[in-house]
């Protein structure tokens, strides 16, 4: 069976020793590597993936040019990117199309890192550009040890968004939104623009409820994550392989999602 990860960081090699335990220790977060490209690639290697997204995060308007200059580097071979912009930043949507001619599968979009409210309407340009140039983004959503007193991408409010931009393909990761499974329910269960990926799920919820929320949302609007180096393709799977699966929801849930939707078209 194929397995694709949908959601995947890392780092320039300049960057990655400091960036990620500064992060960490932010966080108070485990972690899986050294964060660098070639640690990705040797990962995914050593546990039979076949591929892997890569989201990548500007977390100041002056990023927005290195990082996704260095998204569009690390795509090969199976590994494709999503770039990023700072929404509220002068340049953001002209950035999007600069995204689009690089190659670069999406839009990743941090709201707690980059400290803007999803239902902003400041960043609605972004929405709407995204949405033209068809570019799906990929918001974290729920809650963030990096801001654990301010969420700034509830489900509820997320799916505001969707309703408001129903052109727009939106991933909802964590499961629509990490430790906040009661307000996924309510307000996102079904939406039809709306993804969810299960990048950290272990750190949410157990096999039931996660299975419970698959089914119900739909296993053909579900991608395969990890969040790696936050945990591992092992981990994850370790979770998602006590739910009674079909070998047909199974392939959809690792790889071919991913494949319909991003072209992945891997031999
Ligand atoms: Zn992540």
């Amino acid at each position: 069976m194929r397995i694709f990860d949908m959601h995947t960081h890392c780092f320039p090699d300049a960057l990655a020793p400091k960036a990620l335990p500064t992060l960490a220790a932010i966080c108070k977060s485990p972690y899986y590597g050294d964060g660098t490209f070639d640690d990705l690639c040797r990962k995914l290697q050593e546990a039979g993936a076949d591929g892997a997204m890569i989201l990548h995060i500007a977390t100041k308007p002056t990023q927005m040019t290195s990082v996704n200059n260095f998204a569009a580097a690390c795509q090969r071979n199976g590994i494709f990117c999503f770039g990023s912009v700072f929404p509220t930043a002068e340049n953001a949507v002209e950035e999007l199309h600069r995204i689009k001619s690089l190659g670069l599968k999406g839009v990743k979009l941090h709201p707690d890192y980059q400290g803007f409210f999803v239902d902003d309407p400041a960043v609605f340009p972004v929405y709407e550009t995204a949405a033209a140039l068809e570019l799906p983004i990929v918001f974290h959503t729920g809650f963030d040890p990096y801001s654990p007193d301010v969420v700034h991408c509830p489900p509820r409010t997320l799916a505001e968004v969707a309703d408001r931009f129903p052109q727009l393909t939106i991933i909802a990761a964590h499961m629509g939104g990490m430790r906040m499974d009661q307000e996924v329910e309510k307000y996102l269960l079904g939406k039809s623009n709306v993804y969810f990926d299960t990048a950290y799920t272990t750190y949410s919820m157990d096999a039931a409820r996660c299975g419970e929320l698959i089914r119900r949302h739909g296993v053909e609007k579900v991608f395969f994550a990890t969040d790696f180096p936050w945990s591992t393709i092992e981990a994850e799977r370790a979770l998602l392989e006590q739910i009674d699966f079909t070998d047909e929801e199974r392939a959809l849930l690792y790889y071919e999602n991913a494949n319909r939707i991003f072209g992945l078209s891997l031999t």
